[in-house]
């Protein structure tokens, strides 16, 4: 039975967790979070629904700054998908696959998840104190972690502040400055899952439609990414699960103040777009360009595709030269745009980059520079793809890290 004293800061995905597993292990624990209430983060995830995890879970799905990245493997040997699974099975949430291996909970309700882990933790008798941000930790014979109200001692700190990603949720990067100030380092952190803005000409008129297609990334000539489903133009640039795919390189790239472009392909359907508007083209008679298009893609774009290769709008389909066909087929499956940024950190759903792995125990998500502190969440410099890869990494780390910080050998769940 563990007679550790544990501080959590951070009442979001992983410092539950931690404080659920240290307390089982029978730790004294209290959960410090700045907003009002915890996991709000949560509330948010899915759509409101929480895509808790993701049937593929595989080292490729995670992204790190650091050469080596060990962490992925230690972690997930001992706190894999199937123990999450089991986890929340036991707090009374089953999971459902919906779309790509996507799990949520059987209730599709992210407040569900929110309300089991409370109800847990107020079971486990685990002090919540809500509205107080941590400003500064100390660290004598035991931490002393000060926040705007009154000051918290213990012999054991998880630092579960999560990221920069939606401050209005909480995590807002002090976290980072906790850390920095015990001399851990941070790599670059940039916003990730995010939307893109690009030097579209036409974006107020598109704004709005969606299409059914593939992005791609590249550098000048080079593909660096791709993904495909629904796009949604807007008034800054591009959104959509596709976009939000690729977003992290991009906005990698654009931190390295190196530049890129995407093309959208509206049309995959088509093996050979020309042979077949030549065959749509035929049938057309009468019709102008635009009205040539109306039921091949949104309306709204017809204008601007047109437009980007100088056919008039009102020309006979059936005058349309073979040069302004074939520019017409590479507008349609390959619609050119540059990326010129990101939108700002409160629309990103996650943080790339922070606390630099090589200075973390990759076993137990202890600090190599402070004794008796732990690290776990998205605090650190890993971030997953879109698609529950988030809530995964952030559960399994908390799973870890509340048990090392409590002992680090009870599997009992009493
Ligand atoms: C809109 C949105 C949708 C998302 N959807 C999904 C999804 O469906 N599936 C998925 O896998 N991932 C999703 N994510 C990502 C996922 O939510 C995060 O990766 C995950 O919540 C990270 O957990 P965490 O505990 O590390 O950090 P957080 O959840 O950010 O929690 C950190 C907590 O620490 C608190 N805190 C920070 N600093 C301090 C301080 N100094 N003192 C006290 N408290 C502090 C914050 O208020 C916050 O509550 C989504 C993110 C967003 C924003």
């Amino acid at each position: 039975m563990s007679k550790s004293k544990i501080i959590i800061i951070g009442g979001g995905a992983s410092g539950l967790v931690a404080g659920i597993i240290s307390a089982r292990n029978g730790a004294k624990v209290t959960i410090i979070e700045r907003k009002d209430k915890i996991g709000k983060k949560i509330l948010a995830t899915g759509n409101g629904r929480c895509n808790i995890s993701n049937t593929d879970i595989g080292k490729e799905r995670y992204h790190t700054e650091n050469q080596v990245f060990d962490m992925y493997e230690e972690v997930f040997a001992q706190c894999d998908l199937s123990k999450i699974i089991e986890f929340f099975k036991e707090l009374g949430i089953d999971v459902v696959e919906l779309e790509s291996g996507k799990l949520y909970p059987m209730s599709l309700q992210a407040s569900a998840v929110v309300d089991v882990l409370h109800l847990e933790l107020v079971r486990l008798k685990v002090a919540i104190i809500t509205d107080q941000e941590v400003s500064s930790i100390e660290y004598a014979d035991q931490f002393k972690v000060i926040t705007s109200e009154r000051t918290y001692y213990g012999s054991h700190v998880i630092l579960a502040a999560g990221g920069k990603s939606t401050p209005d949720l909480g995590s807002n990067g002090t976290g980072y400055a906790l850390a920095e100030k015990f001399g851990h380092t941070l790599t670059k952190v940039y916003p990730s899952i995010i939307q893109l803005k690009t030097d579209f000409p036409y974006l107020r008129s598109v704004k709005g439609s969606k299409v059914e297609g593939i992005i791609s990334l590249y550098d000048d000539n080079e593909l660096i990414a791709t993904a495909s489903g629904e796009i949604l133009f807007t008034d800054y640039g591009l959104s959509g699960p596709p976009v939000l795919d690729i977003s992290r390189i991009a906005s990698k790239r654009i931190n390295q103040g190196l530049t890129s472009s995407v093309q959208i392909d509206m049309l995959p359907c088509f093996g050979d777009l020309d042979a077949y508007l030549i065959k749509r083209i035929n049938l057309a008679s009468g019709k102008t360009a635009s009205e040539l298009l109306i039921g091949l893609i949104n309306k709204r774009l017809i204008m601007p595709v047109l437009k980007s290769v100088d056919i008039d709008i009102h020309k006979k389909a059936c005058d349309i030269t073979k040069s302004e066909r074939q520019a017409l087929v590479k507008a349609l499956s390959a619609l050119s745009m540059n990326v010129t940024g990101t939108n700002q950190w409160n629309q990103s759903q996650v943080t790339s980059g922070g606390i630099n792995l090589a200075e973390i125990d990759s076993k137990t998500l202890a600090s190599k520079i402070i004794d008796h502190l732990y690290i776990c969440g998205e605090i650190m410099d890993v971030d997953g793809d879109c698609g529950g890869f988030n809530l995964q990494w952030a559960f399994s780390t908390g799973y870890i890290a509340g048990l090392y910080a409590s002992g680090g050998i009870s599997e009992n769940n009493n």
